[in-house]
């Protein structure tokens, strides 16, 4: 049952995929789940109802036991943006990538800012194409 916002009423937008913002026909009424006016599509987390990976996130995710990597561009202290720049990871290569970070072996979804992603190209962690596809 949605909640109308007491501002922006039924708040409708469409869904799109959490981890590589690739967007849906499908429209939710956000209503008050989201406390600002509702973008042309917004990629909800995945603790709400309206949660969507596409069936290419989905397959990384859970028929190849892999990580989606997307890289953000950061807009300002509250609010980031997709690039459309992913990469979809073996989980093995995620691990062996960044090794202190014991956190990334339980996750399915990592989002790198821009300058993360520089930093981490420069570094020369960049998987190769056996352990990594771009899409
Ligand atoms: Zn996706």
């Amino acid at each position: 049952m949605v909640e109308p916002h007491a501002e922006f009423g039924l708040n409708p937008t469409r869904k799109a995929c959490f981890a590589c913002g690739d967007t849906t026909d499908e429209v939710v009424l956000a209503g008050n789940e989201l406390n600002f006016i509702a973008p042309s599509a917004y990629p909800f987390p995945p603790s709400s109802e309206h949660f969507h990976l596409c069936s290419l996130c989905d397959a990384i995710i859970g028929g190849e036991e892999g990580i989606v990597i997307t890289r953000m561009r950061i807009l300002d202290d509250k609010s980031m943006m997709f690039t459309g720049l992913n990469l979809g990871v073996k989980r093995e290569a995620v691990i062996k990538m960044f090794p202190e970070e014991k956190m990334f072996e339980e996750m399915d979804i990592i989002f790198f800012s821009e300058d993360e992603w520089k930093e981490w190209e420069e570094k020369g962690l960049l998987p190769n194409e056996n352990e990594a596809s771009t899409f």
